[in-house]
């Protein structure tokens, strides 16, 4: 263990640290504050709100991808209208993909989908499925086999391959069945067509589909406005600020360093990805331990944020792009998410999309190479001729995507059996947990990693087995989140000795 610098006091009781904070590492500290214990929070950022931040370019507001505010945890909604008050915009949802020249509705419509292909191809689609149905794919483990299975393998060269290997980088047999049917179960050929032929009976879930909340100067509203509040209430949330060592023993976790400073407290909740805090532990991990860091990986993101002379370029929040001519994965349209993130009426802000991983070629071009890209892109797509375009700049997002792969089950499996070791750290939120989930499970984690603290025994990983995160999905009532409670088989110890 390399000499610690002097401790920094924590002045509550419980004393608690919270690494990282975004959605999930605010709303601990909010939860917390909430049940009278003041944390403090540790950033590597200039800013609060981690992925979910709004970033700014010459008055232009943007998003990292645009961030709906959507959610059927009712305890979530919640504090979105408790820090929001009257800034939560209801918003109408338009997204379509973009393929083969034409624009699909998105989420796919069984008669917008039969007008667009043409009926060869519907009746293509349909031998491919009825095959799929008689002779599906067995073992079903990846992400080709099991959306194969469901829809016939035409639709899936359609409508799923293109995008999902933009988005990962890596072919679909690759790609975990789990992912699948993480983000798409709900969706089948039948519920496509039964909502063709009875448009209402789902009209529940198509409304929310169809709508959602938005703050009005995008989600870094929420997150800067959570962050006041937590620091008039005595919290302390220190930015610019990078955990760089995290000290443990045999009984748990005793200080982090960050910045030089060393701060003890009682309990920690990370928020950090699971690959960096392996590797900031000290003195190093065991070696099963230190080899599971491997087994996580990411996918990284560039937004293009172009701004383009004329307004309603086109009606969608945002269009997935699933066209392999181009690079560009999805497009923003800043303006339909919130008038206010545009300054200028006779403008328009789009955020350009392209996944890639750190270090690739992507990742690597200068940024006037991907703002010509992007402008010889969009024209290509017909979106926006190049003599419109007024401005430009380039951000880079490490660790946008947990990847599910063919290792990080293990990894999860190694993390797990360390926190049965140091049982005052919790994992919380997106990298956290190494889940894919969105702001609200992310917020959720937060709180009953809070309350955990407290002395509740929620079992942050069983929450996930039992609630996936999915707009199909069923609603998480305060109660039946109550009802997961003692699913914890460890109660975080208080102060170790
Ligand atoms: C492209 C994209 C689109 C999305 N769209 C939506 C959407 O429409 N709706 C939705 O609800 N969600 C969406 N999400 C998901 C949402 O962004 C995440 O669920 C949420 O931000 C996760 O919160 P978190 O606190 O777990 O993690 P993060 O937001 O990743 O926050 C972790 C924090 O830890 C900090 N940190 C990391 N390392 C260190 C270190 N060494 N020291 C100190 N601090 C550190 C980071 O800077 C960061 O602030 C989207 C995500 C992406 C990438």
């Amino acid at each position: 263990m390399q000499p610690s610098p002097q401790a920094e006091p924590l002045a509550s009781d419980p004393r608690v640290l919270i690494l990282g904070a975004g959605p999930a590492g605010l709303t601990s500290a909010y939860e917390l504050a909430r049940l009278g214990v003041r944390s403090r929070l540790l950033e590597l950022e200039a800013q609060a709100g981690g992925l979910s931040r709004t970033l700014e370019h010459n008055g232009y507001l943007f998003d990292i991808g645009g961030h709906r505010f959507f959610t059927k945890v009712a305890m979530v909604e919640r504090i979105w209208h408790e820090v929001l008050a009257g800034d939560l915009l209801e918003r109408p949802r338009l997204s379509r993909i973009f393929y083969n020249s034409r624009f699909f509705k998105y989420p796919l419509e069984a008669a917008d989908v039969v007008a667009r292909l043409g009926v060869l191809e519907v009746l293509r689609c349909g031998l491919s499925y009825l095959h799929s149905r008689l002779r599906p794919v067995r073992p079903e483990v990846t992400f080709e086999t099991w959306v194969s299975n469901r829809f016939g393998r035409r639709l899936f060269d359609i409508f799923f391959r293109t995008y999902t290997e933009k988005v990962w980088g890596m072919p679909c047999d690759k790609i975990a069945a789990e992912w699948a049917s993480q983000r798409i179960r709900g969706l089948s050929v039948w519920a496509l067509l039964k909502s063709a032929l009875r448009p209402s009976s789902d009209g529940g879930a198509r409304s929310l589909t169809r709508q959602f909340l938005y703050p009005r100067r995008g989600p870094g509203l929420m997150w800067n406005r959570m962050a006041e509040l937590l620091q008039r209430r005595g919290c302390t949330l220190d930015l610019n600020t990078a955990v760089e060592r995290i000290e443990w023993d045999a009984r748990g976790i005793r200080a982090v360093v960050a910045n030089g400073r060393r701060h003890e407290a009682d309990h920690f909740i990370s928020s950090l990805p699971i690959r960096e805090l392996i590797s900031k532990l000290d003195p190093a991990p065991p070696a099963w331990l230190a080899q599971a860091a491997g087994d996580f990986h990411y996918r990284d993101f560039i937004t293009v944020a172009v701004v383009l002379r004329g307004r309603d370029l086109f009606p969608d929040n945002w269009i997935y792009i699933h066209d392999p001519r181009v690079a560009v994965g999805r497009i923003q349209n800043y303006g339909n998410w919130s008038p206010e993130m545009v300054p200028d009426p006779d403008t328009s802000c789009l955020g350009l999309e392209y996944f890639c991983f750190e270090g690739d070629g992507l990742w690597a071009a200068p940024d006037a190479q991907l703002i010509e890209q992007a402008r010889r892109e969009l024209s290509h797509l017909g979106l926006a001729p190049p003599s419109a375009f007024l401005d430009a700049c380039v951000l880079r997002i490490r660790k946008a995507y947990p990847v599910y792969d063919e290792s990080y089950r293990r990894g999860l499996d190694s993390i797990r059996r360390f926190l049965a070791l140091v049982p005052n750290l919790q994992l919380i939120g997106r990298n956290g947990m190494h889940r894919y989930n969105n702001q609200d499970h992310s917020m959720l984690t937060g709180i009953l990693a809070a309350r955990n603290v407290l002395g509740a025994r929620f079992d942050l990983w069983e929450l996930h087995r039992n609630s996936e995160h999915l707009e199909e999905g069923d609603e998480i009532s305060d109660e039946e989140i109550a009802a997961l409670e003692q699913s914890q088989p460890l109660t975080p110890q208080g102060r170790p000795a």
